[in-house]
């Protein structure tokens, strides 16, 4: 057995309680500790993985190096922690299940009747060991997706409680995050759903460690003693998140509770040197107070869901702080914009990314919106189908192909500026096939891309069928469009320019994946400063202190 740590994270009373804050949060911590911790999110539906899924049904598609499609939740661990993940690190029912019912037709039951328990069990487990048997991690925070109760997390709960057994009290440890309802008529904390979470939980069998319980008012010690005694955990187990101003301030008052103390001494580790924040505490000082403001608009066609551009949204936050600059990113339904409306809906804006998506919807006013800024010198970021849509437009409205289009949107255009991938081309099945992942792009020398990465080779994660078709090349760069970013090895077009602009720059790959606290994305710093600088007539405020 290894020896590594295990930590599940499960959530109890209702969803969106932030797991997966609490569980980067933590690893951060321990991590700081000086400990190598990885995280693992479990997910309980029946999709393989989450590259099929609608945005609007789980929030984006968050995509690693290695090129899993997976959970955004990946997300938080990643800009939380700076620790690439896996396609290890993301598991679905669906990918639990492909598993058994492969082994079941190859004959590796040898003839048992396979059920949930223990085949289905068994491969959860096996799963969730994975990444410790590595030997690369001290420590693995597994988030079980899903809330304490519902019936496709009881697989689940049983593998944990088996593991719990299995690897004994003090190398696996149960941390169940709950809600403390504030009742204003009462003007009370409530703990009853706490306790009937936690009698939910020990009714599988399993009894958390410690709790978390979110709560938008400070825990008494009367409270903290009451949900102690009634939850059959210690008092110094009782862990209170309040709610934060910042998904970033978590750590910190994670820490002022001494969680990562409770945890590693669960699980008898003694820390190995004292947790250093300093370069995590000057960012949110910053952020917190930030000299100016810039509003730069996100036009996409998922805007209606926060979550459906999660890494864009963080990616500006990590930008901003690096110019002190609040950055109010202001959704723009592409759906609705057209000629007609784009002065309105833009006009005031510092800076405009067009996002990345499938499908026709919302194309048409991604391709309004790219005219306008580029007519207008707005400082433009397209990403994936935004640089496509930059493409598009350019050939239409400064070539003159108004036809142009991508194959995507219309097989039959006359000048199909965007293609299909040659080695896409017989792929029938959507689930895992588009180029995916983590792939190095050189840049043209002396180009605007070298001067902000500062750096001639790069390495960037895709998640696309479709490109740029060189054969157009030509006439593209006669009419003052530059090629500045191509594939290494295939030579595909990467990041595209308009050097009569200051920042008109359009990017096959999705540089968000990789922007973290730490290390924020440069063409993201760079388009932040370039709409600093942006004189439009709502020029650039500066922040009252203290307004
Ligand atoms: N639909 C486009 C493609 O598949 C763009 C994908 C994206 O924006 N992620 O190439």
């Amino acid at each position: 057995m290894s020896l590594t740590k295990h930590i599940f994270v499960t959530g109890g009373v209702t969803s969106s309680l932030g797991k997966g804050i609490i569980a980067s949060s933590l690893g951060k911590l321990l991590k700081e500790r000086g400990f190598k911790v990885t995280i693992q999110k479990f997910d309980p539906y029946l999709n393989v993985d989450p590259g099929t899924l609608n945005p609007y049904e789980h929030g984006e598609c968050y995509v690693t190096e290695d090129g899993a499609e997976t959970d955004l939740d990946l997300g938080h661990y990643e800009r939380f922690l700076d620790v690439p993940t896996t396609q290890t690190n993301n598991v679905t029912t669906g990918r639990i299940y492909k598993t058994v019912i492969e082994k079941e037709r190859k004959g590796d039951y040898l003839g048992q009747t396979v059920q949930v328990i223990p085949h289905v069990t068994n491969e959860i487990k096996r799963r969730m060991l994975l990444l410790g048997n590595t030997g690369e991690f001290d420590i693995v925070i597994t988030e079980l997706g899903g809330t304490v109760g519902d019936i496709e997390s009881l697989p689940y709960i049983e593998a944990v409680r088996q593991l719990k057994w299995q690897l004994g009290s003090v190398n696996c440890i149960v941390i169940h995050l709950t809600l403390i309802p504030y009742l204003n008529a009462a003007k009370e904390l409530k703990t009853k759903p706490t306790q009937h979470s936690v009698k939910e939980l020990s009714r599988s069998g399993v009894q958390p460690d410690i709790l978390v319980c979110r709560t938008e008012h400070a825990l008494s010690h009367e409270i903290r003693n009451k949900i102690a005694l009634f939850c059959n955990v210690d008092k110094d187990s009782v862990v209170q998140a309040r709610d934060a101003s910042s998904i970033y301030q978590v750590p910190l008052n994670l820490l002022a509770e001494r969680f990562d103390l409770a945890v590693l001494s669960k699980l008898r580790l003694n820390p190995q040197k004292e947790p250093r924040m300093d370069r995590w505490k000057e960012f949110l000082e910053k952020l917190e107070n930030p000299l100016h403001k810039v509003k730069i608009g996100l036009v996409g066609k998922y805007v209606e869901l926060a979550d459906a551009y999660k890494s864009i949204q963080e990616a500006f936050v990590h930008a901003g702080v690096c110019h002190s600059c609040h950055v109010e990113v202001e959704s723009i339904h592409s759906e609705y914009l057209k000629a007609e409306n784009v002065e309105e809906k833009l006009g005031h804006l510092h800076g405009v990314l067009v996002a990345p998506g499938f499908g026709s919807r919302g194309v048409e006013g991604k391709i309004s919106a790219i005219k306008y800024v580029r007519e207008q010198k707005i400082p433009f970021l397209g990403i994936c189908l935004g640089m496509q849509c930059a493409v598009i437009e350019f050939a239409r409205n400064v070539l003159g192909w108004s036809q142009a289009n991508s194959i995507e949107m219309d097989p039959k255009t006359s000048h199909p500026v965007i293609s299909l991938m040659e080695d896409q081309k017989s792929i029938t099945a959507m689930g895992a096939t588009m180029r995916l992942g983590a792939y190095t792009c050189k840049l043209k020398q002396g180009s605007q891309a070298e001067d902000i990465y500062q750096r001639q080779e790069i390495s960037e994660r895709h998640r696309h069928r479709f490109e740029f078709d060189d054969n157009f090349l030509p006439d593209f760069e006669a009419a003052g469009f530059m090629a500045i970013g191509r594939d290494s090895k295939s030579n595909l077009v990467e990041m595209i320019n308009l050097p009569s602009h200051d920042f008109f720059i359009g990017v096959q790959f999705h540089p968000e994946l990789k922007s973290t606290v730490l290390n924020p994305h440069p063409l993201f710093i760079a388009l932040v400063a370039a709409s600093m600088n942006f004189k439009s007539p709502a020029t650039t405020e500066i922040v009252e202190k203290n307004a």
